[in-house]
C-alpha cells in the first residue's frame, strides 16, 4: 500500500478509535499484567446470540477481523488497538505531566538557590 493510502487508512481508524474511547466502549481487564482491554464492537456487530461483539485487545493484537486484515498492511493497528493506545498514552501523559510539574518545582527551587560562589554569598546575606 502506498504511503498516502496508508496514512488515510490510519487516520480513519484513529478517528474511530477516539470515538470508541469517548463512547466508553473499551475498558481494561483489571489486574491483567498484560494490560489487555475488552472493547465492544463500535459498529454494533453482534455475535450469533444477538449480543454485541466483544474484542480482546492487547499490545500484540486484537480478536477483530480488521486486525487480521491490517496485520499484513500496517502491523495490525485496528481501531481497537489504537483506542487502547490512546488510553495508555493518556495515562503516560498524565504521569509525564506530573513528572514535569515535579521537575518544574525542583527547577523553580533551583532558580532561587545560588549556583556560583557569589550567588551563594548573596543568598546567605539575603537569606533566600
Ligand atoms: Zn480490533
Amino acid at each position: 500500500m502506498n504511503i498516502v493510502k496508508n496514512i488515510e487508512v490510519m487516520a480513519a481508524r484513529l478517528e474511530r478509535a477516539r470515538e470508541i474511547v469517548k463512547l466508553g466502549l473499551i475498558y481494561p481487564i483489571y489486574g491483567d499484567p498484560e494490560r489487555r482491554y475488552v472493547c465492544k464492537s463500535h459498529s454494533g456487530q453482534q455475535d450469533g446470540n444477538g449480543q454485541v461483539k466483544l474484542y480482546l485487545v492487547s499490545q500484540k493484537g486484537c480478536t477483530c477481523a480488521d486486525y487480521r486484515h491490517l496485520r499484513e498492511v500496517n502491523g495490525g493497528w485496528c481501531k481497537h488497538r489504537l483506542a487502547r493506545e490512546l488510553i495508555l498514552g493518556g495515562e503516560q501523559d498524565d504521569a509525564g505531566a506530573r513528572r514535569a510539574a515535579d521537575k518544574n518545582g525542583v527547577a523553580h527551587k533551583g532558580r532561587t538557590q545560588p549556583v556560583g560562589n557569589g550567588d551563594r554569598r548573596r543568598a546567605a546575606r539575603t537569606g533566600s
